[in-house]
């Protein structure tokens, strides 16, 4: 049976966090309110606001409500205020702990160009136009986690740095599975992204990805080599559609693709568990430009998007806000940061207020 209940944990954070988040429940309000699904938002501190209440930057009450929730939904963590922090209390490190805590283990990151931004993108038009890719990376293992790891000194007196590129079966299987029933809700098209001709780990990364291929025949699985799919992304981006790697080439394929798109300000991003689920915008919290109304809005407001589409199993309404968005920048609506002549110069609110509009109207 549908669901129409929901819990969802919001925590705003720092810097621009509260002006985005501010925005982002507006749409949200809009879909719980005219598709009569019942939202329970609670809100909580997390980053430097928690710091400064509790002196810990993910407290235990703030950890509780994201376990219980069916979502999180955050803004953005950091700032100069707490740079002088000990590592282990920095803003930053209540992302890493909610990760961990929620057994989160697949990032997305949609790469979406809209043809209204063109412009924005450091490459010619005709290679950008039209692409939508989604990256997902695996999260929990990789030479990031991998043992031994350290900087030692040997014999000789000179020092020795490692880290361990490791994979289980297991960590493949569950992001491949993720991965494979994400393309069978798109254009079906699946790359899997290794260096199996040199690195052992990931040669057990190909064998279970092709494995787990067997049970989706309706999906077209390719592999690629790490080095190619960077090429790739520049020469002819459009010719990808998901693209799943582990967790080192994640890492990196994805900021370089965000690049194909120009404007931070306009990127979602999910994190998946099997219990539960991260949205926020890929960017930080922008301190240089906080409580000045100038924030881009919308890649919180595809990050709601993205959590009514992978964790409240509402496509529809997921497809409704991106349509609004895009119906808003089509009308010349613009925040500083991808602006261009001609267009409307708008604030944070207005933008949020414009997209709001559009929703309805798209809903009606
Ligand atoms: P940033 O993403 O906050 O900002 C980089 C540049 O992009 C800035 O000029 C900023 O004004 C602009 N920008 C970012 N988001 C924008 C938006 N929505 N609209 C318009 N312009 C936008 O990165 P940074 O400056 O390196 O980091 C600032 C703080 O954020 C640091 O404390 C960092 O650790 C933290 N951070 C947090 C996250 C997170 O919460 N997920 C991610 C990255 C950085």
């Amino acid at each position: 049976m549908k669901r129409d209940n929901f819990k969802i944990a919001v925590f705003a954070g720092d810097g621009i966090g509260p002006e985005i988040m501010k925005e982002a429940l507006k749409i949200l309000k809009i879909i719980s309110d005219k598709k009569k699904i019942k939202l329970q938002l609670g809100e909580g501190l997390v980053g430097g606001c928690a710091y400064d209440r509790f002196g810990v930057p993910l407290p235990d009450p703030s950890l509780a409500l994201a376990r219980k929730s069916d979502a999180v939904l955050l803004g953005a963590v950091g700032g100069p205020k707490w740079e002088s922090l000990d590592y282990s209390v920095r803003p930053e490190r209540a992302l890493m702990g909610l990760r961990r805590e929620l057994d989160i283990f697949a990032n997305l990151r949609p790469i979406v160009v809209f043809d209204e931004l063109l412009d924005a993108s450091p490459l010619k038009k005709n290679i950008v136009r039209g692409i939508d890719i989604m990256i997902i990376r695996e999260l929990t293992g990789d030479v990031y986690f991998g043992k031994p790891r350290g900087v030692k000194k040997g014999k000789d007196g000179k020092r020795r740095g490692v880290n361990t590129m490791a994979y289980s079966e297991d960590e493949i299987r569950r992001i491949a599975i993720r991965a494979f029933e994400i393309a069978r809700a798109r254009k079906k098209n699946l790359f899997s992204v290794d260096k199996a001709n040199i690195l052992e780990s990931t040669e057990l990364w190909r064998d279970v990805v092709t494995e787990v291929g067997r049970s989706y025949s309706d999906i077209t699985l390719k592999h690629m080599y790490v080095d190619n799919c960077a090429l790739q992304l520049i020469r002819n981006p459009a010719q990808f559609d998901v693209i799943v790697t582990t967790n080192l080439f994640g890492d990196i394929l994805s900021d370089e693709a965000a690049m194909l798109t120009g404007s931070i300000g306009m990127l979602p991003s999910a994190s998946l568990g099997d219990k539960t689920a991260l949205y926020e915008p890929i960017h930080g919290s922008a301190p240089d430009i906080a409580g000045k109304n100038i924030a881009n809005p919308l890649a919180t407001i595809l990050s709601v998007a993205l959590m009514l589409r992978y964790s409240l199993s509402l496509p529809r309404e997921a497809d409704l806000i991106e349509e609004a968005v895009g119906e808003t920048l089509k009308a010349g609506f613009r925040t500083r940061d991808i602006y261009q002549k001609n267009k409307k110069l708008v604030g944070t609110e207005e933008m949020g207020n414009v997209v709001a509009k559009k929703l309805c109207k798209l809903i009606n």
